[in-house]
């Protein structure tokens, strides 16, 4: 048997034997329990449909069920909780609606019967029907937040951003979370679309909003650098880019190919050489050496490339920096077998296509590419560069 069920079984047993237990000593509540008779016999019997897995039977159990209250209202929610974590979502329809649509049910616990149904929803991916529960419950005026919490879910799957960020901002007004940060990514996803559209100075409005909400959007500046790179203005995209620095050094990568480029078109390499050797001092960053060591081979030479390279990656090396560092020695001219050398550089090029280059700070997830929305912990900003696994 699944352990979840044991869960509801857990839940069952207690309310069960707290019952027999208060009637042996208390004639008052015996008389109470005595007058509702009819719902524990029936609990048992739910109880045994779902030892013996049978799930539609111990449904139309509950369904059936008198009288719903404080005691059972928490084995129905964990049936119905334990159903939709096992994708039978239906059947968790069924106990949820049949539970709304009893007349005595208190608001508390109507509430409660929304907001599961909501979720079953949100599970199926019927949004418009999560959506429209999710709002009866802040009309409601009960289990506001958590009502805002899924809301907000529903508008980021639906890439609603404004929704979203109203919903945001509710939330930020509930409780003492600073929803700033993630304003500014929707802003910033704002601003994506807007460039979709060619709609640049919107794109441009949207990331300026971005900024001033969260100063260290490193996001926002990098869409800033691409939307002035993009319009050939290399000047303002390299003010844009160097932000990165300060904002997340640990983002520093991601700005350095279209950097370089920014330096070629102004003319000004000798600035871009001297702005990375001052960068190396905080930060051995791969692609920093990658583009420095390539820099100092063109104008000094493959072998000055090479004591670069092993000079910054004693203490850390990366696959990346190693791989570079075959390629000038098999270029350069000090004495080593090549033959030796050529298939480590091959290994070293299949390695580096295989692994993952960015992962999650929050859950660890590993993507190739580079996202701001962690798909497994649904964080936004949390994906950064591995720094010296690739
Ligand atoms: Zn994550």
């Amino acid at each position: 048997m699944n352990q979840d069920w044991y869960f509801v079984i857990f839940l069952l047993i207690p309310v069960a034997f707290i019952a027999g237990w208060l009637i042996s000593r208390n004639k008052h509540l015996e008389n109470h329990f005595k007058s509702r008779k009819n719902l524990y016999p029936d609990y048992f019997r739910g109880l045994n449909y779902v030892l013996n897995e049978q799930p539609d039977k111990a449904i139309e159990i509950f369904i059936k069920m008198i009288e719903v209250d404080s005691e059972t209202i928490e084995t129905h929610l964990a049936l119905g909780n334990l159903f939709r974590k096992r994708g039978e979502v239906d059947r968790a329809i069924r106990l949820h609606q049949n539970l709304i649509a009893r007349p005595t049910l208190s608001n508390e616990y109507r509430a409660q019967a929304y907001l599961e149904l909501g979720k079953d929803y949100l599970k199926l991916g019927i949004l418009d029907r999560a959506e429209s529960l999710f709002q009866e419950l802040i009309e409601m005026d009960v289990l506001t937040s958590r009502a805002y919490e899924h809301l907000l879910e529903i508008y980021q799957q639906q890439r609603d951003w404004e929704n979203a960020i109203f919903i945001a901002r509710r939330l930020e007004s509930l409780s003492d979370f600073d929803f700033s940060k993630t304003i500014a990514q929707f802003l910033c996803e704002m601003a994506d679309d807007a460039l979709r559209e060619e709609n640049d100075k919107r794109a441009k409005d949207l990331i300026k909003q971005a900024l001033r909400l969260d100063s260290k959007c490193v996001r926002a500046s990098i869409m800033e650098g691409d939307l002035l790179f993009k319009k050939q203005n290399y000047k303002g995209a390299i003010a844009a880019y160097k932000r990165v620095e300060n904002q997340d050094m640990d983002y520093i990568g991601e700005i350095l190919p279209l950097l370089e480029i920014c330096y070629e078109k102004t003319g000004k390499e000798e600035h871009l050489k001297k702005y990375l050797l001052d960068l190396m001092t905080k930060n051995k960053e791969q692609n920093l050496m990658k583009i420095l060591a390539r820099m100092i081979a063109k104008d000094e030479g493959n072998d000055r490339a090479v004591a670069f390279l092993e000079e910054n990656m004693k203490d850390n090396p990366t696959m990346n920096g190693v791989n570079q560092l075959l390629q000038y020695i098999i270029a350069g001219t000090l004495s080593v077998d090549k033959n030796e050398l050529i298939p480590v550089k091959e290994l070293f090029g299949k390695l580096l296509n295989s692994s993952a280059e960015y992962q999650c700070n929050n859950c660890g997830f590993e993507v190739l590419k580079m996202h701001w929305y962690c798909p497994g912990c649904k964080s936004w900003g949390s994906i950064k560069p591995i720094l010296g696994i690739s």
